[in-house]
């Protein structure tokens, strides 16, 4: 079969799988949920996605599922878009920055132990930043000592995404205050339900709780969950990290795309379908959305020719949240007053159908796996080679 043949029918497969398994009317169900039955919808979700083979497209291929071709991932991302399924929140650091972190830096014990228990539903959750270390994260001071065949944490973590619902966490701990900073941490995996371990969810503007403050007081976590060598963390967390831009963002451009005609039915429920304003404005949208989608396959093109260059993923991800804004910016105000002030919380955090929560949230998108600005600094300073900002420089 030639490629084009295969990409087109398992294209007709996935479509076919979609249409008798995708979940119904979810944006109606999640609506008025709680958070705690949120989290089980997405397990179950994501556990309908393991069964027919399509949770871990990106995971090696003697996984279920697993050995996709990208060209093979861009096929099931774009049909998981134009099915428009929910996006698996819960499981997004399981499945990647877990996952990724294991497959690279951890040892036969660390993969045979966790990768299966991912696929069965184990939670990850990503304790790197802290209050005083987010764009700086190698100042983070959370700090263990060994003591022992245990290393005792003390110290903060912040914005952990879905971490009180997590069995399992990526901790990044300063283990040697000498020298350089990036030469001081070490790469444990911490049980959250270790003793010690206090989770505290933070309300967010939108009326979610994605993300959560988590305070470690005398944590015991064995020398054996240790990834890579003590005060060798830096390099491991590059393998975590490496894993949130780029692919994630093609599938994110793509569910926006399949998501226009949403803005498309909006028009047409608030009779605006003769506005000259409002076509103006989404025939630009169309065109800023058809670009990002245009900026995450070439993005694409670039890895699997081998020639992507530091700063394509950082173009892909500063493209991608400025035109969400825009994009959840025409929902909101094309529903008016009724569509800021009515309608229930929906959890998830894009598309939920809930256009003054989704607006809200592009806002994280310019900040969580790097912030914007430090983007342009990765664009300008190793992709462009302009001068570099000076350390330590401070307004
Ligand atoms: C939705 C969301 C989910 C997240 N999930 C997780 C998670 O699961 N685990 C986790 O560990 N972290 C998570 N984060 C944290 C995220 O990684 C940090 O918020 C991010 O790295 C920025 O760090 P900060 O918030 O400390 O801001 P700071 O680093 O304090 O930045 C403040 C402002 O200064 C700017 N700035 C900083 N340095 C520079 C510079 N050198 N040049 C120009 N401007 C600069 C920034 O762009 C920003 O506008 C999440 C964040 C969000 C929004």
């Amino acid at each position: 079969m030639s490629d084009d043949a295969h990409l087109i029918s398992l294209r007709d497969e996935v479509r076919t799988w979609l249409e008798a398994n995708a979940p119904k009317g979810w944006r109606d169900a999640y609506a008025g949920m709680t958070h705690a039955e949120f989290a089980q919808a997405q397990r179950d979700w994501f556990q309908t996605l393991v069964r027919g083979g399509y949770a871990i497209p990106h995971w090696p291929k003697e996984w279920p599922g697993g050995g996709r071709s990208l060209a093979e991932q861009k096929v099931i991302y774009e049909e998981l878009a134009q099915a428009d399924c929910p996006r698996l929140l819960l499981s997004f650091v399981s499945t990647y920055h877990a996952a990724s972190t294991l497959m690279e830096c951890g040892n036969d014990t660390q993969k045979a132990r966790y990768l299966p228990r991912i696929l069965e539903g184990e939670t990850w959750c990503q304790g790197f930043s802290e209050p005083g270390a987010g764009s700086d994260l190698a100042s983070l001071k959370c700090k263990a000592e060994r003591r022992g065949d245990v290393y005792v944490i003390n110290g903060q973590k912040v914005w952990s995404t879905m971490a009180q619902y997590a069995d399992k966490c990526l901790l990044l701990v300063r283990t040697n205050s000498e020298g350089a900073k990036q030469a001081g941490i070490t790469f444990l995996l911490m049980d959250m339900k270790a003793k010690g371990v206090t989770v505290k969810p933070i309300n967010q503007i939108q009326g979610d709780q994605e993300f959560c403050e988590m305070f470690l007081d005398d944590v015991e976590v064995p020398v054996e969950e240790r990834v890579g060598e003590e005060n060798a963390g830096w390099a491991v967390a590059q393998a975590t990290l490496s894993s949130e831009r780029g692919l994630t963002l093609m599938e994110l451009s793509y569910r926006m795309r399949g998501a226009l005609r949403r803005v498309a039915g909006l028009i047409r429920q608030h009779g605006r379908e003769n506005d000259q304003g409002i076509l103006r404005d989404f025939g630009q949208l169309v065109a800023r959305v058809d670009s990002a989608c245009a900026i995450a396959d070439q993005f694409l093109l670039n890895r699997m020719n081998g020639i992507e260059r530091v700063g394509d993923a950082s173009v892909v991800k500063n493209t991608y949240s400025r035109v969400l804004r825009e994009y959840s910016l025409l929902g909101l105000r094309l529903g008016g007053l009724e569509e800021q002030t009515r309608h229930a919380i929906t959890y998830g955090d894009l598309n939920t159908g809930n256009w003054m929560a989704d607006f809200m949230n592009s806002y994280a998108w310019t900040i969580a796996g790097g912030s914007e600005e430090v983007q342009r600094n990765i664009v300008a300073e190793r992709m462009l080679e302009m001068q570099r900002e000076p350390k330590g420089w401070a307004a």
